[in-house]
């Protein structure tokens, strides 16, 4: 039997709770059902196509419909499709997938600890550094340091990590422990004050150290951070604030964590986003695009800081995952990371298509709606104000980014709305052409928002 498109949203609304998602206004719109993809297009049960400027959620970093992909998959469940490692068991997949994680991270990392996905890594990284300390002798450093506006996934301890107050605000959230600073965003807390971009990395940077300050940084475990904050509106901190960040990190002995869940396998144009930034953290998540999506898979990277105190001095970590090293999700990865480096990925997104994307953003300069336009690799943010000579923003009752996706929407274009801040991060397999084609559909969405905007009295 082929369902309609209403046979779908009916069956939708009536059993699925989406993530993320208010479900009486789902009910009542329909969800958009996505049935089929190639390369960086999609196609809903209308057979409408559709440009996914996103990789579905920043994860499908090799396209749609890579069959090496789905072979590997295919010809692991074959020949064993689960087994665990807990038992002092392990699988060839996994195995194989730590090797190669080793080779393509920087140098500090020879060690890989497996999870189902991003959030769960950071649980796994909460659990380790307060062991880490523990090991050490130093059981009072437990406080982690984290962010306003970051996103570090939806489980307990990621959701606590993670700085979006909407999230606090439903459970009793962050659980004890965790404590954040300001996001490094220029535009909302560094332009009013009359600082570069560059004096302002300073600042935000130094906030870490009149929070460690505060505490007493013998009670701080790590920091952790994203490199480009990604759900929180692809935030691109200044040049100066990375290596700031770690300088405060080591003098006072504190772990560095990035999590690289979107910033990692190539995102930025390199293979992890902490070497977009110049620095050397000692451990980082990763999820998303270690499989582009194919399958769920995620983790940690264990720096040797980190791995040689938990190793040499013994005792079991007890903690792990039923799906920790999960053979299917090890051999799509595998297949994944090899597709990546055979047909220069990374190298495509540094050298070609990154350039392009910042060449063609920096257009979107001129258009009358836009206030701020930035990239870094193939991630991009674009900023709606309603005055751009004297930087206003829109007034907080307009959902201007709303307007504007709903525009992306029917002109077949998946861009993301965060606040005021639209975003995309394209498969990266993009060509230039590509790009252009996504560039014009922006551009189109973009007249269309700004003839709402002027129609309702919402400018100047
Ligand atoms: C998506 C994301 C996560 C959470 O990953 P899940 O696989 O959804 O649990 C964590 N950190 C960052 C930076 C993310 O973007």
């Amino acid at each position: 039997m082929t369902r309609t498109t209403q046979d779908w949203q009916a069956a939708d609304a009536a059993h699925f709770l989406h993530p993320f998602t208010d479900f009486q206004a789902l009910a009542r719109k329909g969800s958009r059902v996505i049935e089929r993809g190639d390369n960086i297009w999609l196609w809903d049960t209308d057979g409408h196509k559709i440009l996914d400027a996103m990789s579905g959620l920043w994860c499908v970093n090799v396209g749609y419909g890579q069959q090496a992909l789905v072979d590997a998959a295919a010809a692991q469940m074959g020949k064993l499709p689960f087994y665990n490692a807990f038992f002092q068991t392990a699988t060839p997949p996994a195995i194989e997938l730590a090797e190669l994680l080793a080779e393509v991270t920087p140098p500090q990392f020879r060690h890989v600890f497996f999870s189902g996905s991003g959030s769960e890594g950071n649980d796994t990284i909460v659990r380790m550094v307060r062991r880490y300390w523990d090991l050490l002798g130093q059981p009072e450093r437990q406080v982690v340091i984290s962010r306003h506006n970051a996103y570090h996934g939806s489980t307990m301890a990621g959701a606590s990590l993670g700085g979006m107050s909407g999230m606090h605000a439903q459970g009793g959230l962050p659980i004890p422990g965790i404590v954040h600073i300001e996001q490094p965003y220029w535009w909302q807390h560094g332009r009013e004050r009359g600082l570069t971009r560059d004096e302002f990395g300073l600042v935000a940077a130094r906030w870490l150290e009149e929070k460690i300050e505060a505490i007493g940084a013998h009670r701080v475990a790590a920091f952790i951070g994203e490199p480009i904050q990604g759900a929180g509106g692809v935030i691109i901190p200044p040049a100066t604030y990375w290596p700031e960040i770690e300088r405060i990190c080591r003098r006072h002995g504190i772990l560095l964590v990035t999590d690289e869940v979107i910033t990692g396998f190539g995102r930025t144009g390199n293979w992890w986003g902490c070497e977009t930034m110049g620095v050397k953290p000692d451990l980082m998540t990763f999820a998303k695009g270690v499989t582009s999506g194919y399958v769920p898979l995620g983790g940690v990277m264990v720096g040797d800081r980190v791995a040689d105190v938990l190793i040499e001095r013994g005792g079991e970590f007890n903690h792990g995952y039923t799906y920790s090293g999960h053979p299917v999700a090890c051999a799509v990865a595998l297949a994944n990371i090899r597709l990546i480096r055979e047909q220069r990925l990374v190298e495509h997104v540094r050298d070609d298509v990154g350039p392009y994307l910042a060449a063609r953003y920096r257009e979107l300069l001129e258009h009358p709606l836009v206030g701020d336009a930035e990239t870094c690799g193939l991630m991009g943010a674009l900023l709606l104000v309603r005055d751009k000579a004297r930087g206003l923003p829109f007034a907080e009752s307009v959902e201007i980014g709303m307007v504007c996706r709903g525009h992306c929407f029917r002109e077949g274009l998946i861009m993301r709305a965060v606040g005021d801040r639209m975003i995309v991060a394209p498969p990266l397999v993009i060509t230039r052409e590509q790009i252009d084609q996504m560039m014009a559909l922006i551009h189109r969405c973009l007249d269309l928002t700004l003839a709402d905007a002027q129609r309702q009295g919402w400018m100047g």
